[in-house]
């Protein structure tokens, strides 16, 4: 449906304001003033936001930040997710979206499908994701969308190009 999309980011942001100040990680959201308006699946979206939030703070001890950024522009609506935690080895970083796929030895829980999923509904909206990080440093999530589709494709495939993993949706669909 054709609507803002900032009340939606802005809920699960907040969300995740009880997490922040339990774990000493400074959170510090900015948003544009007035509303981004476009096309989008509230549900899906939701799940995008979530999971990129939530690895921000599993992967960031205490004492660090993590900052998230929206704003929109000729390509749509960005949103980026940048966080000062354990960052990802760069043999590791093409590998993160896929499917099962977890740092070798982290100590953190989780099943490696969060990063697969998000990238699957960032494409079926026809938006992009991509990653950069340090290891020790930190890590960047920048996703973009679009927010042109007033239906959404029922699957997508993902066109890699290195670490920027450009997305289009399926054409068949
Ligand atoms: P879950 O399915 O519960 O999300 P997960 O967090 O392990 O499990 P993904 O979200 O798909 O899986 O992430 C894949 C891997 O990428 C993680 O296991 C972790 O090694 C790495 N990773 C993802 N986000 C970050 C981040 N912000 N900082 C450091 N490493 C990250
Ligand atoms: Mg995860």
């Amino acid at each position: 449906t054709f609507q803002d999309i900032l009340p939606t980011i802005k809920a699960i942001v907040y969300s995740f304001e009880s997490m922040a100040e339990r774990e000493n990680i400074d959170m510090e959201a900015t948003f544009p003033e007035g509303e981004i308006k476009g096309y989008f699946d509230k549900a899906k979206l939701e799940k995008v936001i979530y999971n990129l939030l939530s690895n921000a703070f599993k992967y960031t001890s205490s004492g660090g930040t993590v900052k998230i950024d929206t704003e929109t522009g000729e390509e749509g609506f960005k949103f980026t997710v940048t966080d000062t935690g354990k960052g990802i080895p760069k043999a590791d970083i093409p590998h993160v979206f896929d499917r099962f796929y977890r740092v070798e030895g982290s100590e953190e829980k989780g099943s490696g499908i969060g990063l697969a999923l998000t990238r699957e509904l960032v494409v079926l909206h026809n938006g992009t994701i991509s990653v950069e990080s340090e290891s020790g440093k930190g890590t960047i999530f920048r996703m973009n969308l679009p927010l042109t589709l007033d239906r959404l494709p029922k699957t997508a495939k993902v066109v890699s190009d290195d670490n920027k993993r450009t997305v289009i949706p399926d054409k068949n669909n």
